[in-house]
């Protein structure tokens, strides 16, 4: 049984995400997206909604679950029999990043792969970041995020304007 394990800050998650999530789950036996807090960025969302925006988005897939963790993705790993990290390569900029990152954790848990999926084609532009930027300009997000969570994002992006 291999689990892969996606990580991000998915603040919040976007179809883009949904995108490598569908796709994961047709590989692997199981899929857990995993939140990170991100010590870098200031979030939109609390960590406990970010995992409920996800476990709503995935309830169709029966073999997707959502989770949280602060500790090391290298020792979470350790959780699983079998594990494989995903992630998702929308460009170029993405992927000196991702690759130091995939070779970190192979360094620190030399069992954990790293496994890249390329962005779908539709959402090669898409981010979390710029979907909070349409959000507060109060645009339709239809496009961009998951229909289960619309309604959250715009009454959050409303309440920050107001
Ligand atoms: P963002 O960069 O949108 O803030 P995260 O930090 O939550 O997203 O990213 C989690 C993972 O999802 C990363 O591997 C990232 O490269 C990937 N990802 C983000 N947006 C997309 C997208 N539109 N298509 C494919 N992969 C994506």
């Amino acid at each position: 049984m291999i689990t892969a394990i996606y990580p991000g800050s998915f603040d919040p998650v976007t179809l883009g995400h949904l995108n490598i999530i569908r796709r994961a789950a047709k590989l692997f036996d199981q899929v857990v997206v995993c939140v990170m807090p991100n010590a870098g960025k200031r979030p939109m969302f609390s960590l406990t909604e970010r995992v409920d925006f996800i476990s709503r988005t995935v309830a169709r897939f029966p073999n997707v679950r959502a989770d949280s963790s602060d500790i090391l993705l290298a020792e979470y790993a350790k959780n699983f029999e079998k594990s494989v990290i995903v992630k998702g390569l929308r460009a170029v900029s993405d992927f000196e990043n991702e690759f130091q990152m995939a070779l970190i954790n192979n360094k620190i848990n030399e069992q954990l792969d790293t496994v890249f999926l390329s962005a779908g084609e539709r959402y090669m532009f898409l981010s979390s970041s710029a979907v909070k930027e349409i959000a507060r300009y109060g645009a339709d997000l239809r496009a961009f995020v998951p229909c289960e969570i619309l309604d959250d994002v715009a009454r959050r992006a409303k309440e920050l304007r107001d």
